[in-house]
């Protein structure tokens, strides 16, 4: 059974194995997530190409997602390496503490003390210990504990209801874009962007770097919310970012933001990622609890593209089964949104562009007659990007000669890339040939229907011009 939800898996101590990393990939991970808060450029771009080549054996396309640190503002370390703070006591925060104890910490960020005042919540360690702001007095932040616990070094803070203004880009990921670029990653993801600017800036830089990856905003600041369609428009994803997200808006809010982030992202062409604490028990555990695979059920339910393990791969115990147990909860949501209806806004919209009028009548004509596949030739992936939003019942398989572009699908819901090298520019050749790779491969046999997407002339990117429906066989009796 194919599954249309793909599988983000991040690479880590626990995965970093070769033969651990190749079992994942063949229990299905589609795009591998470098993590940049941790470890050298030289791992990374290692990785890389360990991913690459293990996909390569398997005859498959695997992508690869860069992911920024970005400012996550991190208190600094302790004379013990922690300290246990009680209810009602009194704690600073301060940049110039340089080794901190029960009284105060240090700080990587100095302008903490113009950002926050007196009633500002702090959060650290993902929200565990909560910190009141009793005033500011010169570079000293002192707050009062309202939920105490166990404080170790270097653990995160954040503000409630956002509003802490460190840049998106630190020098750091300005050098790392540039990591990014050399490594050929697919995707990159920006993270803690508060504006359309930021991402901007990161695709600035980067195609400056000669970089051709798509950008993820990653949505965890409670501003970024607010900007969401501008920072849409600047993106080609987004990443439901829960953890930092939760800690920002809180945990409850999170569900339905999840939704509607989703939702948008879609109209709007784009692709969402919804990440974190996906399969969290799974981390000591080899299979998760049942609160777990209703969570990853309903973001297939809400549309996203792709669902992503972090710790659970990167540090867990059981990397091959956190992934095994996703594609097999993917699978069987899948069966519940089996035949989505034509969305009615995609109806009244209008249609700008001719390939998008393409991609547009190949999803409604799946839905009405019994098409077993839509194969779109493409050279960007554009018209597969555009089919994906809309049909998600019929697969999409995009056939390209661009090694890039078979990687970049590898993120979109209900989309598959085939290595397609046509033996010659003759349009009904070509489609023939696509015709006999897709019944190569069993996706289709003799008497099914299938869309053909093609542009002409042949090999000209967002040229789609022509649709194409065919009983497989019977191509020159039609
Ligand atoms: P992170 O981002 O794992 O890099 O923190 C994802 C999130 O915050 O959910
Ligand atoms: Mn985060």
């Amino acid at each position: 059974m194919i599954r249309r939800t793909k599988i983000v898996a991040t690479l880590g101590p626990a995965s970093r194995d070769p033969k651990v990393l190749d079992r994942m990939i063949e229990a299905g991970v589609d795009v591998v997530r470098l993590n940049f808060s941790h470890g050298s450029a030289e791992e990374h771009i290692q990785a890389a190409e360990l991913v690459r080549s293990l996909a390569k054996t398997r005859g498959r396309a695997v992508g690869v997602l860069v992911d920024l640190q970005g400012p996550k503002i991190r208190i600094g370390r302790f004379k013990d390496g922690k300290v246990t703070l009680l209810e009602g006591e009194r704690f600073i925060l301060d940049a110039d503490c340089e080794l901190g104890d029960a009284t105060c910490v240090g700080l990587d960020y100095p302008d903490l003390v113009r950002d926050v005042s007196r009633g500002a919540t702090l959060l650290l360690d993902d929200g565990r210990i909560e910190l009141w702001v009793e005033e500011v007095e010169g570079n000293q932040v002192i707050c009062k504990v309202v939920r105490g616990g166990v404080l170790s070094n270097n653990k995160g803070i954040n503000r409630k209801g956002g509003g802490l203004s460190a840049a998106a880009l630190t020098d750091k990921d300005i050098e790392d874009i540039k990591i990014a670029a050399q490594l050929k990653a697919d995707y990159l993801a920006v993270s803690f962007p508060r504006s359309a600017a930021d991402m901007q800036q990161a695709r600035e830089i980067l195609h400056a770097a000669g970089g051709h990856a798509w950008l993820i905003a990653k949505i965890e600041r409670a501003e970024a919310i607010d900007a969401l369609p501008e920072i849409l428009n600047a993106s080609d994803a987004i990443m439901v970012a829960r953890g930092d997200l939760g800690v920002e808006v809180g945990d409850a809010a999170v569900p339905a933001l999840q939704k509607k982030m989703i939702r948008l992202a879609r109209e709007r062409n784009k692709l969402a990622i919804t990440a974190t604490q996906m399969m969290e028990s799974m981390i000591a555990s080899p299979i998760p609890t049942r609160a777990e695979v209703s969570d990853v059920a309903n973001a297939v339910l809400d549309g996203t593209d792709a669902v992503m393990l972090s710790a659970e791969t990167a540090i867990g115990k059981y990397p091959i089964e956190a992934v095994s147990a996703m594609h097999r909860v993917c699978i069987e949501a899948e069966k519940e949104v089996e035949r989505p209806p034509f969305p009615l806004r995609a109806a009244e919209e209008g249609i700008v562009r001719i390939d998008e009028a393409i991609a547009k009548s190949a999803a409604f004509t799946a839905l009405h007659l019994n098409v077993k596949a839509i194969a779109a030739m493409t050279q960007s992936g554009a018209t597969a990007l555009w089919t994906s939003r809309i049909s998600t019942h019929v697969p999409i398989y995009a056939l390209t000669p661009e090694v890039e572009t078979r990687r970049k699908v590898t993120l979109f819901r209900g989309v598959y890339p085939i290595n397609f090298r046509p033996s010659s520019n003759d349009r009904d050749q070509l489609l023939t040939e696509a015709e006999e790779e897709l019944r190569r491969r069993g996706a289709v046999r003799n008497g099914d229907l299938i869309l053909l997407t093609i542009g002409e002339p042949i090999g000209k990117p967002g040229g789609t011009n022509t649709l194409k429906i065919v009983r497989v066989g019977e191509r020159k009796k039609v």
